[in-house]
C-alpha cells in the first residue's frame, strides 16, 4: 500500500537522486510548500540552474559559500615594487586555505567568473537569475530567505506583467 501524498512522493523522488545536495533541497521544499512548481536541471541552460521556473522566467542557483567565493572581495596588494596583483580577501563563509593558496584561489576565481559568465549569458536569454547560498539556508536564517525568495518571484512576475508594486516596508 502506497501511503505517501503526492508532496511527500515528491519530495521523496526528489530526494533519492543522487545529484542533491542538502542545501538544494531545502530550497526546493520551501518553494514547494509556498506553492512554486518547478523544474529540475534544465540540462540546456547555461550553468545547469538548480531550479528552473519558467512561468517566473527566472532560473534558481543554490551554491556553496566555499566553491563559489560568497562575499570573498578583490583585493589589489603591491608587492612594494610596481607590480600590483589582485588577490582574493576570504570572507566569513568562504576561508580561502593558507595551504597552496594560490591554487585554491586561481580555483574558486575561475568558479566566480564562470558563474557570472554563465548568469550573463542566460539575462541576454531573458531570463532571470537568483543565486541561493548556502549560509542563507542556516536554520536560523532560512525562512526568511526562502519568504524573501517567494517576494522576489512574485516581484518579477508582476513586473514580467508589467504591473507595479510597492512595498510597504520599502525593500524593493
Ligand atoms: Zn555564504
Amino acid at each position: 500500500m502506497d501511503r505517501l501524498t503526492p508532496q511527500q512522493r515528491h519530495v521523496n523522488m526528489a530526494a533519492i537522486r543522487s545529484k542533491d545536495t542538502k542545501p538544494e533541497m531545502i530550497v526546493r521544499r520551501g518553494l514547494w510548500s509556498r506553492g512554486f512548481r518547478y523544474r529540475l536541471n534544465y540540462k540546456w541552460l547555461p550553468g545547469h540552474p538548480d531550479l528552473v521556473l519558467r512561468k517566473y522566467r527566472t532560473c534558481i542557483f543554490v551554491n556553496g559559500c566555499f566553491w563559489h567565493g560568497h562575499n570573498v572581495t578583490e583585493s589589489q596588494m603591491s608587492d612594494g615594487r610596481s607590480k600590483k596583483e589582485d588577490v582574493l580577501v576570504s570572507s566569513e563563509c568562504c576561508k580561502i586555505p593558507s595551504t597552496n593558496n594560490a591554487f585554491w584561489e586561481a580555483k574558486i576565481r575561475r568558479n566566480m567568473e564562470r558563474d557570472k559568465e554563465e548568469q550573463r549569458k542566460l539575462a541576454a536569454m531573458g531570463w532571470h537569475c537568483i543565486t541561493i547560498w548556502e549560509c542563507e539556508l542556516k536554520p536560523k536564517l532560512r525562512e526568511r530567505t526562502l519568504d524573501s525568495l517567494a517576494f522576489t518571484l512574485n516581484h518579477i512576475w508582476l513586473q514580467d506583467k508589467g504591473c507595479k508594486m510597492y512595498d510597504v516596508r520599502g525593500k524593493m
